[in-house]
This record gives C-alpha cells, sequence and structure tokens, in this order.
C-alpha cells in the first residue's frame, strides 16, 4: 500500500506530494508545525498540539488553515488511509506560496501539509539508555549564515512596515545595532565617523558591505568597523543601509528621529556614486 500525504486539500501519493518552491516555508522558514503520536490507533494529546498550534500560528499572525474540527478530520483520514496503528502525524502550515519578499503578502492562503509514518510502539521497559552531549544554545544566534530560517527577520521586516517603515534596524541585548532585517546597517557620527559594526556572528557580512569597505579604503574614507547604540544612531549626522537589493540607500529618519536635514548626506551621497562606479567597473563583474 503506497503511503499517503495531505497538501492543500488533496491526498496524494506521498513520493510526488510537493509544494512551490516559492512557498514561504521554503523560502523563509515562515511556517509552524507539530507532530502528534498515534498510539493503538488513537491520536495522543491532540488537543493539546492543536493548542500549541494555534499558538504558534498567532504568534506568526497566521490565521489557522481550517478549524479544529475539519483539522481533527484530515488527520483521521491520514491514520486511516496510512493504515497506521502506531505512528507519527506531522502537520505543517505555513503562509502559503508569494512572490519572494520579507513582509507578508497582501493576499496568501497558508499551505497546509500533513504525512504520516508508522513508529515502533513505546516500550516502557526498554533495556539501556541514551548518551548525551552539551551545548552552547546557539539557536537563533548565527546570523552570519545566510540561512533560510528567516522567520525573525520577516516579522521585523513586517513591523517595520507596519510602522511605515522601509527596514527595522535589530537590536542586541547590550543595545547596540546589528543590522537590519535584510540589509547592513550604516552611520555617521556627529564626529564625522563612518561606521558599520563589524561582521561576527551577530551580522550577515553583506556583498554590498564588504564592497563599501573596499571602496572607501581606496578613496581615502575613513571608517571603523564596530557596534554603535541606537543613542548613536538617533544622533547620527547621516545613515544609510546597504544590500544586494536595496543598494546603498539613504535613512532619513530612525525612531522619528530626523538625521541631518532629513535628505541624503554628504558623505551618503559619495559613498553612493562610488558604488554607482563600482556596479559599472569592467571588474567588478564575473
Ligand atoms: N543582512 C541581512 C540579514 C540580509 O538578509 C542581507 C541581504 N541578503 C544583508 C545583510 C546584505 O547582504 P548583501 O549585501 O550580501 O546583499
Amino acid at each position: 500500500m503506497s503511503r499517503i500525504a495531505y497538501v492543500n486539500g488533496r491526498y496524494v501519493p506521498h513520493a510526488h506530494a510537493a509544494v512551490h518552491i516559492e512557498d514561504r516555508g521554503y523560502q523563509f522558514a515562515d511556517g509552524v508545525y507539530e507532530v502528534t503520536t498515534i498510539h493503538g490507533g488513537r491520536f495522543i494529546d491532540a488537543d493539546g498540539h492543536l493548542d500549541r498550534l494555534e499558538r504558534s500560528l498567532a504568534a506568526l499572525r497566521m490565521a489557522p488553515p481550517m478549524s479544529r474540527r475539519a483539522l481533527k478530520a484530515v488527520m483521521r483520514q491520514m491514520m486511516r488511509r496510512n493504515r497506521i496503528v502506531n505512528g507519527l502525524v506531522y502537520l505543517q502550515v505555513t503562509r502559503g506560496v508569494a512572490r519572494r519578499d520579507h513582509p507578508f503578502p497582501e493576499v496568501s492562503t497558508s499551505s497546509l501539509v500533513l504525512t504520516a509514518r508508522h513508529t515502533p510502539p513505546f516500550d516502557a521497559a526498554a533495556a539501556g539508555g541514551v548518551d548525551v552531549i552539551t551545548l552552547p544554545d546557539t539557536r537563533w544566534k548565527h546570523c552570519d549564515i545566510k540561512s533560510v530560517a528567516l522567520l525573525a527577520n520577516v516579522l521585523g521586516k513586517q513591523e517595520a512596515r507596519d510602522a511605515g517603515a522601509y527596514e527595522a534596524w535589530l537590536v542586541d541585548d547590550a543595545g547596540y545595532v546589528t543590522e537590519g532585517t535584510s540589509s547592513n546597517a550604516w552611520i555617521v557620527t556627529g564626529a564625522g565617523e563612518l561606521l558599520t559594526r563589524h561582521a561576527d556572528s551577530a551580522i550577515l557580512n553583506g556583498i554590498t558591505r564588504q564592497a563599501l569597505l573596499g571602496l572607501a579604503a581606496d578613496e581615502g574614507i575613513e571608517f571603523a568597523e564596530r557596534a554603535f547604540t541606537v543613542a548613536e544612531a538617533h544622533a547620527a549626522r547621516e545613515a544609510f543601509l546597504t544590500s544586494s537589493t536595496s543598494f546603498v540607500k539613504p535613512v532619513a529618519r530612525i525612531d522619528g528621529h530626523a538625521l541631518g536635514n532629513g535628505q541624503r548626506g554628504p558623505l551618503t551621497s559619495r559613498i553612493a556614486a562610488y558604488y554607482a562606479e563600482h556596479l559599472d567597473a569592467p571588474g567588478s563583474a564575473a
């Protein structure tokens, strides 16, 4: 008997079950999941799992894909169609398929996928034990990896959009700006110093950032790679952000604090002009 999956309203052979490549689960980890045990043909603690699913969905500001009653009916169908007595049902809900862009899509239908598999039943009398090691808890702390686990970035970008802003600059526990949700952050201090955070595991070392540092060095513009505080950002004379999609984008206001005269500052203008030359330079293309 072939394994069956549930994908967006259809029961399909597991081997051919697929979601679109622009599903936000695949692109951004913009989704949640649950796994429920089937023991002796019964779902164990299903309401606990479905309560947690609702809580996780609410945290992502996503509506449940269907009523709890309907979800339970799909789970039962999956158990039945896969003839599972002891096993697991996995349930994944994502924000659905949309053109790749961090903010929530204006219209999207969440994707719902269920898979099931057989597992040996729990043996309370099993002999022996397993080995465990300890590790530092680095979860959500490896911003230097260009990972598709972008859920925090997505939620931050959406907060920026909700506040009428283009980008959110993220702040670490010590009050220092790390970077934007999809760009690197730069300021020119009141004293005229060009600053961007040093590249460690707290930021993605942007390729645009690196190109600009090279251009600044070539042009004799003084800069420092160090963390700056939110207060320094508010008091900055100029600021801009960089990325492959935003290039060099001047920042007019940070948390409502107007920088300079609210126009592109002189150093930002110089750097933007050097970057424009870099884009056209024969040596910068592969
Ligand atoms: N930081 C983050 C979190 C990003 O997603 C991006 C864009 N990919 C950047 C910085 C800028 O990197 P790059 O200049 O390589 O586009």
